[in-house]
């Protein structure tokens, strides 16, 4: 594989299972801010893109700016195609039986002169924010009709800013105005050295970071640092109607704790799963596939793990420890740094473990006899 003269750093990477080159040296945050989204619970009410909105960017030149949005998938995506893109230009990516990445990332597909493989959008892209929501189907000209049986299918993608271990947007900037933090991983942009070349906005493959077209600098999700701060899950987290989010800490991949939920999701169980982890960024938002959706769509999506995934969410209803952090999704709205199950209860607790959530571990019957009805579980 040739791989382009800046790439100075072989950086471990272990969503891809190998060394990978980036510009800059390994250098991972005490604590990484993750999240875990299950795709099965989302309603798309867009109650987090609301609250993200009104929050951060309701000012001039923050129009087009959806820090969190939800898409439906296959057909929708904000900016247009904003994966389509840059899958097509990523050719070729495939994965070895063990589930290591041997197709190149997005940094070392690079053409000569550029850090990272990219694209720009255009000022078109970012006007259908909610494009192709609730499709099923492709457009279907007037007059055809189909008359076997095929599988309809849709979902909705709720995406953030992944504060990737790696970021593109970091890697691409020539001011070095985007930064990391030690402290909690956050990747935040430093608006006083930023001057617009949005360099960023070409290279962040989930084209999370935008440009404002008043102030002319770039802007992006910020992870809600101020609440962060004060030990507070971000606002699209707290106010998520289909309690589909849980924020916490992923721990260093060589010392995770069985106790921290988002470790034990991620690292123990396997149930939830980076987006596009053939990118390279190392992405931190960690998404449980929707179990209805055909397999080589989901595999492209999050890499070889779906079957394992599914299959954990699947048996969840036996699972009482699984069951239990299920449980702590949208329980608080303080950040949970470890968990146990007491009895039928999940227990939550903060970083000097005082108890912040108790939920019942309840699953409901299948047939309410009183009733008469039939009640659906998740999963
Ligand atoms: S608030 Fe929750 S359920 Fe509603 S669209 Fe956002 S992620 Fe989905
Ligand atoms: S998702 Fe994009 S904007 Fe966010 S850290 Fe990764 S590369 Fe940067
Ligand atoms: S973490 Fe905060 S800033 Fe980022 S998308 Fe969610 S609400 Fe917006």
């Amino acid at each position: 594989m040739s791989v382009a003269s800046w790439l100075v750093s072989k950086v471990k990477n272990w969503q891809i299972k190998r060394e990978m080159g980036y510009p800059y040296a390994e250098s991972r945050p005490d604590k990484q801010i993750a999240y875990v989204f299950d795709i099965n619970k989302c309603i798309a009410c867009q109650t987090c893109s609301v609250a993200c909105k009104t929050t951060w960017t309701s000012g001039k030149g923050q129009e087009v700016m959806f820090w969190n949005n939800v898409e439906t998938k296959p057909y929708g995506g904000y900016p247009l195609r904003w994966d389509l893109n840059i899958l097509k230009r990523l050719n070729g990516q495939s994965w070895d039986k063990d589930g290591t990445y041997t197709g190149k990332t997005v940094f070392e597909a690079a053409p000569q002169g550029e850090r990272v493989l990219g694209w720009l959008p255009g000022e078109e892209d970012y006007s259908y924010p909610n494009i192709g929501e609730d499709e099923c189907s492709e457009i279907v000209e007037r007059g055809d009709f189909f008359s076997g049986i095929h599988k309809v299918w849709m979902f909705y993608l709720a995406r953030i800013c992944n504060h990737c271990t790696y970021p593109a947007c970091l890697a691409a900037c020539p001011r070095k105005a985007i930064y990391k933090r030690k402290e909690d991983g956050i990747v935040l942009v430093d608006q006083s050295r930023c001057r617009g070349y949005r360099e960023c906005v070409r290279a962040c493959p989930y084209k999370k970071t935008f440009f404002n077209l008043v102030t002319r600098i770039s802007e992006k999700c910020i992870g809600c640092y101020p609440l962060v701060e004060k030990g507070e899950q971000p606002r699209c987290v707290t106010t998520c109607i289909g309690k589909i989010r849980l924020q916490g800490f992923l721990s260093k991949p060589d010392s995770p704790r069985k106790d921290n939920p988002i470790d034990f999701l991620v690292y123990y169980k396997r149930v939830a799963l980076p987006l596009y982890p053939q990118f390279g960024l190392e992405p931190n938002v960690y998404y449980i596939p929707p179990v209805h959706v055909p397999r080589e769509f989901l595999y492209q999506m999050f890499g070889p793990g779906v079957d394992n995934a599914i299959e954990t969410y699947r048996n969840a209803k036996n699972d009482k420890e699984l069951l239990a952090v299920f449980m702590l999704f949208g329980s608080t709205n303080k950040i949970i740094h470890s968990f146990k199950v007491e009895k039928e209860y999940a227990l939550g607790f903060d970083n000097s473990g005082e108890l912040l959530a108790r939920v019942p571990v309840y699953i409901r019957p299948y047939f309410d006899k009183k009733n008469g009805t039939y009640r659906h579980n998740i999963p």
